[in-house]
């Protein structure tokens, strides 16, 4: 495994194997579900062994959107860092890492073999075009605003609330661990933004803890030395989106849950060359000390 290239599904997953055989002290790959098209759905657990699962917990995921490829390749960096560099190894002693980094692994396989533009899933969910919005699947305010109501819309929002096998899954797998998990990130790309909920409503509206969200993520985004990334509501900074898993993991009771689109601002949109994957990706890991401390110290 490598950052300098964009890599096809199967050599993710080969790496993610390889890593929990290398490293089954801390390293457990949990398979959650199947895709729609029958591809396994993986969670790579990061624990000390002394006490898997009574830690408080980090969740990130990536790929919810098939063309957005560097959300992906920065959530295997991150486990890549975790696990294979010894001066991590100080993120993961009180905190477990919940790291999705193929939400949507049909779309993906898709965006490398047919389109390399596709955005949704790829269930047949109309008579003339397939594949659901994932990020506006999700069971809380689903179909409100944001969200497309006929199969060909690009934010498709699905005939139902998780009607999907990818968000029923991980629903399903985050519910399970809700009172652990106390960061949520779910990484996009692109547009440097740190995303606070909620997407639903405009004009814009703020969960009563929004402050203390506001200031984590303005520490987090601190960090950034190369790219520098603009913090607040998704609705003022970007726009409605219902359906939305950052907001459904807020309506669950996880505190911090932000919405990340990565780098860059525009030049490339999300055909980023590989080039760039390294710069991203070093540049985002400092902040996740900021987040791994938080979780460590959250108690509600
Ligand atoms: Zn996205």
């Amino acid at each position: 495994m490598d950052w300098s290239s964009f890599h096809r599904l199967i050599d993710i997953y080969d790496y993610l194997t390889y890593l929990e055989n290398t490293y089954p002290q801390i390293v457990k790959l949990i398979k959650i579900g199947w895709s729609y098209e029958g591809r396994p759905l993986y969670v790579v657990r990061i624990s000390s062994a002394s006490s898997p699962d009574t830690n408080p917990a980090i969740w990130i995921d990536g790929e919810i959107h098939a063309r957005e490829w560097i959300s992906s390749a920065l959530a295997t960096y991150i486990i890549h860092q975790l696990v294979e560099v010894d001066g991590n190894a100080g993120l993961w002693s009180n905190v477990d890492w919940y790291i999705m980094p193929m939400m949507n692994p049909d779309g993906y396989q898709f965006t490398h073999t047919k389109n390399r533009l596709w955005r949704k899933s790829r269930s047949i969910s109309g008579k003339f075009c397939r594949g659901v919005d994932l990020n506006r699947n999700f069971g809380y305010k689903w179909g409100g605003l944001g969200a497309g109501r006929i199969p060909c819309s690009e934010t498709f929002r699905g005939p139902a609330a998780f009607s999907e096998p990818e968000t029923a899954a991980v629903s399903e797998f985050i519910q399970s661990k809700s009172t652990k998990i106390k960061v949520f990130l779910t990484l996009h790309s692109y547009g440097q933004l740190i995303l606070l909920p909620w997407g639903y409503s405009y004009p814009a509206v703020y969960p009563p803890d929004y402050d203390e969200l506001l200031a984590l993520a303005k520490n987090a985004a601190s960090k950034f030395a190369r790219f520098k990334y603009s913090v607040g509501n998704t609705v003022e900074l970007l726009y409605t989106a219902s359906g939305n898993s950052a907001d459904w993991a807020k309506s669950i009771g996880i505190k911090y849950t932000y919405c990340v689109e990565l780098g860059n601002i525009g030049t490339y949109g999300f055909v980023l060359p590989p080039s760039l994957i390294l710069p991203i990706c070093e540049d985002f890991f400092p902040a996740l000390k900021v987040f791994a401390d938080k979780a460590a110290t959250t108690t509600n």
